[in-house]
């Protein structure tokens, strides 16, 4: 029988979701769905000293805004709850696997103090060892139960003597596990050190916690960045020595997101830079103070911001590029999943905001227009006329505030005139036949983009004149800009009256070209 499929997203609330987590999330997610099993979200809290108040629910959000959604976990509830780790500490979960591993040989208990464990390293150092670390051959100079007599060891923590719990890594091991994206992985044991499992305020380690639950709740496949992969190789002992071997998941380390520019891996500056998918405003670039925009503030869509994460280190094998969550847990396969770093490209992600934003309806596009225009304490127009402006630019933006942003002509007269194009095609002649054409559409009743069009037309075949004589300071007159969208659909959206009335306003106020 196949084991049930089981995922876990487990983020340490330390600061705002990266989107690195977020994609990290969305693999789990994709792959959840495809297989029709089940996802937790697990609340990864046992790091007293880099809790941040406020990361947790910022992360929680974050999903919510996205869309993914988890089957198990704090808010949802389980079968395998609590899912906050230091909730589970305090039930002693993981100090009840600590004491078992050293019963078992597997670990033991060490009393050195800070000053003893500098001294260690500096002598190492000092001694020009290339691995300064607590490791197989440190371990008998050391203050640990290893080197002492059990009757010393029980004093000591009869006592309350602080103590943390090590693994005791074997010393010739070759320790080997299968990882789907870069298959047979290869550690030796002597590289690596005795970490510290169960730590001296009593709370575990990531290590031991993170693989305590994975057994305890299942977890068939353990998808997460490659900065992890290095702990593997303890993952994979512990789960030997505790009599789990038949329950090591698979495993799929994703490749790393590199900056922009292909140069190293994406910063959390770069990261703070390039934003998160939302966050409360106080979160600040730790470096220099500045507020970061989320990505939610910016203005992505979050299918979009999801598609594209979902090619950042996989593809379909196909060219499909534009796919819905449903699509992408379709497709997604662990086999498609690169083995080599990719580069994040801003202007790829905003390629698909605008692919996503142009097909969404004027409803859903109503609020986020009325929303911007409130920001900009611009008035509110009619719906009617919001939606024809959606349809007006619709082709053109790829954030939803540029549907003011990028027109703001639409929402009122124009302060100022482009002054190159002004220069260049407010001429007396052209004064003189927009003052006419002016004339003409005064007296048009009909107002639409057919109409307005037919008027300019046959004003310019009657005056013998070119198309760009007239319609580049038609454009100027009613917008200030020297481009936009289609003129004759904006003229008419705009109203005959406000036309009307910005034309004469300009031509009153805007200096002829010398
Ligand atoms: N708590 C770890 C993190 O913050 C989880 C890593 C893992 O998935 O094992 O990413």
């Amino acid at each position: 029988m196949n084991k049930p499929v089981v995922l876990r997203f487990a983020p340490s609330p330390t600061g705002p979701l990266h989107i690195g987590g977020v994609r990290t999330a969305l693999y789990n997610y994709l792959f959840a769905k495809q297989q029709k099993g089940r996802l937790i979200l697990r609340i990864e809290d046992t790091d007293q000293n880099r809790y941040l108040e406020g990361a947790e629910a910022h992360i929680r959000e974050s999903f919510k805004w996205l869309g993914i959604s988890f089957d198990e976990g704090v808010e949802e509830g389980g079968p395998n709850g609590p899912y906050r780790q230091s909730e589970r500490a305090r039930q002693g979960i993981y100090r009840q696997y600590a004491s078992q591993l050293v019963e078992s040989g597997h670990a033991y208990y060490a009393f050195d103090t800070p000053e003893e464990l500098e001294e260690m390293r500096n002598r190492l150092k000092a001694g020009g060892q290339k691995l300064v670390q607590y490791n197989y051959a440190v371990r008998p100079q050391m203050k640990n139960s290893l080197n002492m007599p059990p009757e010393e060891v029980k004093a000591r923590l009869d006592a309350g003597e602080p103590y943390v719990i090590r693994m005791k890594m074997p010393r010739k091991e070759e320790i080997r596990f299968y990882d789907e994206v870069r298959q047979w992985v290869v550690f030796h044991s002597s590289q690596l050190d005795d970490k510290i499992l169960l730590k001296s305020d009593g709370m575990p380690t990531y290590h031991l916690a993170n693989v305590v639950d994975d057994y305890l709740m299942g977890i068939s496949h353990v998808i997460r960045g490659e900065e992890w992969l290095s702990s593997t190789p303890l993952h994979v002992m512990l789960y030997r020595s505790l009599g789990w071997e038949d329950h090591i998941p698979v495993f799929v380390h994703l490749p790393l997101i590199l900056n922009p520019d292909g140069k190293g891996k994406l910063s959390k500056r770069q990261a703070y830079k390039l934003g998160f998918p939302v966050f409360p405003i106080n979160w600040q670039d730790p470096q220099n103070g500045e507020l970061s925009v989320g990505f939610r503030e910016a203005g992505y869509l979050p299918e979009a911001l999801l598609n594209y994460l979902a090619l950042l280190g996989w593809n379909p094998g196909t060219e499909e590029e534009v796919m819905s969550l449903d699509r992408l847990a379709e497709l997604f396969s662990l086999e498609k999943i690169n083995n080599s770093a990719t580069n994040f490209d801003p202007l790829k992600l905003k390629w698909f905001n605008q692919v996503y934003l142009r097909s969404k309806d004027v409803e859903a596009l109503l609020p986020m227009v009325k929303e911007e225009l409130k920001k900009q304490e611009l008035p509110l127009p009619s719906d009617e006329f919001l939606a024809g402006a959606i349809e007006l630019l619709r082709d053109r933006v790829q954030f939803p505030a540029e549907f003011v942003t990028a027109a703001p002509y639409l929402y009122a007269a124009p302060e100022q005139y482009d002054e190159k194009t002004a220069r260049k095609r407010w001429t007396p002649e052209a004064k003189q036949h927009i003052a006419a054409l002016l004339e003409q559409l005064k007296m048009l009743e009909n107002w639409d983009a057919a109409a307005i069009k037919a008027t300019v037309d046959t004003y310019v075949e009657t005056a013998g004149i070119r198309h760009g004589l007239i319609l580049a300071p038609l454009r100027l007159l009613l917008t200030g800009q020297p481009k936009g969208p289609d003129m004759f659909a904006m003229a008419a959206l705009l109203g005959k009256q406000a036309c009307t009335a910005r034309i004469e306003q300009a031509m009153n106020q805007l200096p002829l070209a010398a």
